[in-house]
């Protein structure tokens, strides 16, 4: 089947790139599982934190952020919801805290007593400096993967699901894509294969940008007998020795591991929850005596830890939209109109600097 773009990949990044780009093309998405947002996207931890991810980074939130508080063209509910972040600091982690509040808008700081009044579980050692973005928001992901789902096949769009990519050639201008449902081309093809984007250029005979995957974990901890946590904010160590979010109810728990891996279906490593769950006793008067559920996802990020996104230098017509790391959700919108816009060859939103330090052409340039 011809069409103008063919993009790889059914997790927030390739959806919502689609979407955006059905308004000005006709496109098929091809995903491996049977339905969408298998992997990362059905994993995170669903939060938008405005500071999250360094100088470029801010840039994309603070236009995802506009998307996401009117997101009238995906949906008619609220994809945002108040939580607010606080991160707090112990002794040995003052330096991170510092670091991370130098380049921070619209952070608050909090004494002791203040933090422990929001999350009074911490014991005070674990809270010697806090600070709290309240403008940080649990984000409603399925809406927001189906929303742009549902406007991408508004638009005439395509979605095939069981449909992996299997061989990839470029002839004539074409990209040709070999999958079990047949093939398709088209002489634009989006690279938005997460974790296994790197492999999937390399499928394509482009050269690999060097992504890499790092597992984390994650589980649901009942909240202390007693205690209603729904106003707690989310609570991060500055030193990314844990993270807990409140989550209907109960506790989302992630010891914040970060360990090298290869593309797969993540799961959860017993070992690394348990060395989490020790650290963060040391922090907490709550004694977890029961873990609900658990799993693992993938976070891929690029060497410089800023995602790709933009034409390959090298191959006609290859875009890469990847290496999103722990931001993936929360800057799909902004992503995704910037993936869009560099395609259909409309002006970016996003401040040319910007664009620039998102773009390939920072490795292969
Ligand atoms: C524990 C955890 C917590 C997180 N918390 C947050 C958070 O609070 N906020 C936030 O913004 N982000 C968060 N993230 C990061 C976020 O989940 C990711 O950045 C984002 O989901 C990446 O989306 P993606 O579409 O690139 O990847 P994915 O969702 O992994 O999608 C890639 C898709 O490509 C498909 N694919 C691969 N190869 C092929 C092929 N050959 N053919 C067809 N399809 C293929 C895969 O099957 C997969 O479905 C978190 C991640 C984890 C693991």
């Amino acid at each position: 089947m011809r069409r103008d773009v063919i993009v790889i990949g059914g997790g927030i990044a390739g959806i919502s790139a689609a979407a955006r780009l059905a308004a000005g093309a006709s496109v098929t998405l091809l995903e491996t599982e049977s339905r969408i947002g298998s992997h990362s996207s059905g994993r995170s931890a669903a939060i938008f934190v405005q500071n999250y991810g360094g100088a470029t980074v801010t840039e994309v939130n603070a236009a995802a952020r506009a998307f996401f508080d009117d997101p009238a063209e995906i949906t008619d509910l609220p994809l945002l919801a108040p939580r607010g972040e606080m991160l707090v600091a112990r002794a040995e982690d003052l330096a991170a805290m510092e670091d991370y509040l130098r380049h921070a808008r619209e952070v608050e700081e909090l004494t002791t007593e203040q933090a422990l009044a929001l999350c009074p579980i911490l014991r005070p050692k674990a809270a010697q400096r806090a600070s709290i973005e309240r403008g940080a928001q649990t984000i409603d992901c399925d809406l927001l993967l189906h929303g742009f789902a549902k406007l991408l096949r508004r638009l005439g769009g395509q979605i095939e699901t069981d449909a992996p990519a299997q061989a990839i050639a470029h002839e004539n201008g074409l990209w040709r894509v070999t999958t079990p449902k047949g093939e398709f081309s088209a002489p634009v093809l989006v690279n938005a294969a997460g974790a296994w984007a790197d492999p999937v250029a390399e499928m394509a005979g482009v050269a690999a940008l060097g992504l890499t995957p790092y597992r984390r974990n994650a589980a649901i901890l009942p909240a202390p007998s007693g205690t209603v946590v729904d106003d707690w904010p989310m609570v991060v160590n500055a030193a990314e020795r844990w993270y807990l979010k409140p989550e209907a109810g109960k506790l989302m728990f992630s010891p914040c591991d970060a360990i090298a891996t290869t593309p797969h279906d993540a799961w959860s490593d017993d070992m690394e929850l348990a060395e989490g769950l020790d650290r963060f006793d040391r922090d907490v008067t709550y004694a977890v005596t029961r873990v609900e559920r658990y799993w693992a996802g993938l976070r891929t990020f690029a060497p410089d830890l800023v995602p790709v996104v933009g034409f390959d230098r090298q191959a006609r017509g290859f875009f890469w939209l990847a290496g999103q790391g722990g931001i993936g959700i929360q800057t799909a919108p902004a992503l995704a109109a910037l993936t869009a816009a560099l395609i259909l060859g409309h002006a970016p939103a996003l401040p040319e600097a910007t664009v620039r330090a998102l773009s390939p052409g920072r490795f292969n340039g």
